[in-house]
């Protein structure tokens, strides 16, 4: 099965980067928008993979993510997010993880990005909405392509921080 690790979007996110959507729509851009049960950052694409058990999801402490900026990969477009250190942190210590437990995934340097648009027609003025979300988990996902697009179904959310181990 196709593999990823990502973290689903909080509604008010959802929201935030729908805003977005009816901007570029209302702005005449064509293309394949992301749905809003899709929306999701994407941290890790393990690909073609048969044991998603093999998969760890080290523990999430706590950090808040925020909208900012979009742009483009080519015909791609998508929303951006504020720097972001505890989130670089956690990928890295996540892709090390896959690393040592001989997961293959794609080791293109993290580039955080939201998708909202594939094969877009026009080059969008976007307002970027004020919109943030408490990460607490991450999920591993299953991708799978469905009649009308893709079908993201969530296999597994790793383990709840406990706040005992915070110092201070
Ligand atoms: P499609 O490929 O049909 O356009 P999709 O990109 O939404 O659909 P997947 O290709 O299964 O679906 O990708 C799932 C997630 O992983 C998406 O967020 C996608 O951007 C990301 N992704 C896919 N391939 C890679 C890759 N080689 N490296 C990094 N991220 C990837
Ligand atoms: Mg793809």
């Amino acid at each position: 099965m196709r593999l990823f690790i990502a973290i689903p979007m909080s509604g008010e996110m959802k929201d935030a980067l729908g805003r977005m959507q009816r901007q570029m729509r209302d702005q005449r851009i064509a293309g394949r928008f992301t749905p809003p049960e899709n929306l999701h950052l994407t941290l890790a694409f393990i690909g073609e993979y048969p044991n998603p058990d093999a998969v760890f999801l080290p523990r999430v402490k706590p950090f808040a993510i925020e909208l900012d900026g979009f742009g483009s990969f080519g015909d791609l477009w998508w929303a951006g997010l504020k720097p972001c250190p505890p989130l670089r942190r956690y990928v890295l210590a996540l892709r090390h993880a896959l690393a040592y437990d001989n997961i293959p995934f794609d080791r293109k340097k993290f580039s955080p990005h939201i998708t909202l648009l594939r094969g877009g027609v026009g080059v969008p003025a976007l307002t970027v909405p004020r919109a943030e979300m408490v990460v607490d988990h991450v999920s591993l996902m299953r991708s799978d392509r469905g009649k009308r697009g893709m079908i993201y179904t969530e296999l597994r959310a790793s383990e709840p921080w406990d706040p005992a181990w915070d110092d201070g």
